[in-house]
């Protein structure tokens, strides 16, 4: 399908609403069957949230779950509820525990574990917080946590103590405390939104706070960071586009972890992104056992590209409670960078960066190029690990 085509289905469909966008697939039909729902209901996002899969009733009858699954999904309640959309969870394999899917959204009894260099709040958000809802570490930007729901919880999330449903999308008067710190700051720039995941919020209420960003003199230009358009491609509608289009310029930054993630609805979803003028960028998180191996990857970052997401970071895991049987090495991660700058598209290769625990932020972790230096003589290595010599010009 070119996106022309799709444009066109998708004008059709929201026209008469009598057939739907994207084809369910074979896996999504066992799902859609499962819940005795429609392929119309399965394109409604908001059918999606409500029917999220919350229990471990409800999960055991769609996947063959393992005693460690029970067990992490029983002890999960009081931490880290679990939540999968019936897209998301169409995407799982129901006999292979080892599903990179499978792993991130299905809590293992692991996580009920805890090691001595782990904490509630690894990147030291709560301290850098002026106002509630905002993290102001970076002079010239700040990190605005507008909501705490997120359609599927990643059994990793470095936001892990705050992140649940309830009741707690902010309060106007929380808003309004926020965007007056942001208008009375006038060396903030860039404003990143994130929660929680903001593509929970309904249209109106993502509209007013972006309006009301936009409307200060200083803030340049706003981003939106989300995992919606990989676990509820659905959300991303024409009226959402329509909506961020007339805000540009306006950046995305999408949480992508695994090859399998990228579905035609994802892709469809980044199309209608994409063309309406919304750059994307794409996070990864380095997960053991889901995407630590080079070759998945580097294969992650093609796809990426094809789907016009630029990779953006790969994050060192977080050492949140209970994450240690997600946590690779350092090491791991700088063999990754190893095996992608050069041998592939410089387009494909991310900056892997290290939350430094406590508040540090971002850090960034390279492979050593330089092998000496003194002088003004470098003598470094390519790719290919062959030497080369660089001069300073003489002063
Ligand atoms: C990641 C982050 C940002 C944005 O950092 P960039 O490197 O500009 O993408 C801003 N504030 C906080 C607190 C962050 O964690
Ligand atoms: S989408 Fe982001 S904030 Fe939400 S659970 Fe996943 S990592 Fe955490």
């Amino acid at each position: 399908m070119n996106p022309a085509e799709i444009a066109t289905k998708e004008e059709q469909a929201v026209e008469n609403a009598a057939q739907p966008i994207v084809k369910p697939t074979p896996k999504e039909n066992r799902v859609i069957n499962f819940f005795n729902s429609t392929p119309l209901d399965w394109e409604d996002w908001r059918w999606q949230l409500r029917n999220r899969i919350r229990t471990k009733d409800v999960l055991s009858k769609l996947i063959n779950l393992t005693p460690e699954e029970e067990k992490g999904i029983d002890g999960a309640g009081t931490k880290l509820t679990m939540s999968i959309p019936p897209y998301f969870a169409s995407l799982i394999d129901p006999e292979d525990p080892q599903c990179p899917i499978r792993l991130q959204s299905v809590p293992q009894a692991f996580e009920l574990e805890t090691s001595p260099e782990e904490m509630a709040d690894p990147c030291g958000e709560d301290k850098n917080s002026p106002v509630h809802g905002l993290v102001h570490r970076y002079p010239d930007r700040v990190l605005f946590l507008v909501n705490e729901m997120c359609a599927m919880y990643c059994r990793y999330c470095t936001r892990s103590r705050m992140v649940g449903d309830g009741n707690r999308t902010l309060s106007t008067a929380t808003y309004k405390a926020a965007l007056d710190y942001i208008r009375s700051n006038k060396k903030i720039r860039d404003v990143l939104i994130s929660g929680g995941d903001p593509l929970t919020l309904s249209d109106n209420t993502l509209e007013f706070l972006i309006k009301s960003l936009k409307e200060i003199p200083h803030v340049e230009f706003v981003r939106i960071g989300t995992r919606i358009p990989v676990t509820l491609p659905q959300r991303v509608t024409l009226d959402l586009v329509r909506m961020l289009k007339k805000y540009s310029p306006i950046w995305m930054s999408i949480h992508f972890n695994h090859p399998k993630e990228i579905t035609k609805r994802v892709k469809f979803a980044c199309d209608l992104l994409a063309d309406s003028g919304i750059p994307m960028g794409s996070q990864t998180v380095l997960l053991k056992g889901i995407n630590d191996k080079p070759a998945v990857m580097k294969k992650l970052m093609h796809e990426l590209l094809k789907i016009r997401v630029r990779p953006y970071y790969i994050y060192q895991c977080d050492p949140i409670l209970g994450s240690k049987h997600f946590r690779t090495s350092v090491a791991t991660g700088i063999n990754i960078i190893e095996k992608l700058r050069g041998h592939t598209t410089g387009y494909a290769v991310p900056t892997y960066v290290i939350d430094g625990p406590g508040g540090g932020g971002k850090i960034p972790i390279m492979p050593d190029y330089i092998l000496s230096k003194g002088d003004g003589k470098y003598t470094l290595r390519n790719f290919a690990g062959k030497e080369y010599t660089y001069y300073d010009p003489e002063i």
